[in-house]
């Protein structure tokens, strides 16, 4: 089978869920032109757990994690089937781990904003493996190693974050990036094409990183799709915009 590309994304208002936007075009293309998976496994900012959990249901329901937004989005429906299949594969893969599974649990707007846009017609089945909120970016790495052979089973793994992302500086108003959002950006950009993963995990060391990673759960989603490239594999960015304090850049691994 071939190599499955592993791809982050990041997501922005769950508004390009149903608008057509920029980024959405994007993910649109991406569906269209990568190879057609069998499965999807996401990482999304929006599913933090004390410990490690994946979602089992066979029909996850479509969770609206947010408030503020029009009816429209509040009664949006993903409906793409799970896979308890996958979620067992990926607790497998994770043996040296205790990987909760997850029966109740359904697709948060992380995963079904960008997914909508990918595959709109919703049939491919789709997991969620949640962030572990203990792990430390080096943690976060060593666990996104272990699903690498999840690439060579029709899986596409989707993560789903910012690379900066401060709600705190958000300004509808403004357009332009803060200097240091830029900065940000480029610099993990940077880091991405030189390999120095590492150094992308250890993000407190890392200029900028105070205002640029408000929490890590919208920047540390990046270390799963870093962490399944292999040696000489190419790196490509897409939706590589700074919108004031978030980051809609994109990468798509091999
Ligand atoms: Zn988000």
């Amino acid at each position: 089978m071939e190599l499955m590309p592993a791809v982050f994304i990041g997501h922005g208002s769950p508004m390009n869920a149903i608008e057509d936007t920029p980024y959405r075009r994007e993910w649109a293309r991406l569906g269209r032109e990568l190879p057609k998976p069998e499965a999807i496994l996401c990482v999304s900012a929006h599913w933090e757990t004390e410990g490690l959990a994946v979602t089992e249901s066979q029909a996850p329901e479509t969770i609206h994690d947010f408030g503020g937004f029009p009816k429209a989005l509040q009664e949006f429906r993903y409906p793409a089937p799970g896979e308890p299949e996958l979620a067992r594969t990926v607790t497998a893969l994770l043996r040296l781990e205790q990987v909760a599974l997850d029966g109740q649990r359904g697709l948060d707007h992380g995963a079904w904003s960008v997914l909508a846009g990918m595959y709109p017609d919703a049939n491919v089945p789709v997991v969620q493996l949640s962030l572990d909120r203990a792990r430390t970016g080096a943690g976060h790495l060593a666990l996104a190693r272990k699903l690498a052979a999840l690439r060579e089973e029709g899986v596409l793994v989707v993560a789903s974050g910012n690379i900066v992302h401060n709600l705190g500086f958000y300004d509808p108003r403004r357009r332009e990036p803060y200097d240091w959002a830029a900065r940000f950006d480029a610099l993990i950009k940077r880091m991405i094409v030189a390999g120095d993963f590492e150094g992308i995990a250890d993000y407190e060391a890392r200029p900028d990183a105070a205002l640029s990673i408000h929490g890590p759960e919208h920047y540390v989603p990046l270390l799963y799709t870093l962490g399944l490239k292999h040696p000489g594999e190419k790196v490509t960015f897409f939706n590589e915009n700074v919108e004031n304090s978030m980051s809609m850049t994109g990468v798509i691994v091999g």
